[in-house]
């Protein structure tokens, strides 16, 4: 089973509940303490979406 995993921080599940998001067709897993970087600093989230989307 895919091991799910905050694409921002890398944290897992098995450490902290991730949050599923959808961006692009993809599945992505994000943990709650990226989530206000996500809200407040998208730039700084979008070079690991970016990377999460070219895996
Ligand atoms: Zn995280």
């Amino acid at each position: 089973m895919e091991d799910k995993k905050c694409f921002n921080c890398n944290s897992s599940e098995q450490d902290i509940p991730v949050v599923n998001l959808s961006y692009k067709g993809k599945q992505l897993w994000i943990c709650p303490r990226c989530i206000p970087s996500m809200i407040h600093e998208p730039h700084i989230v979008q070079d690991s979406l970016n990377r999460a989307e070219n895996e």
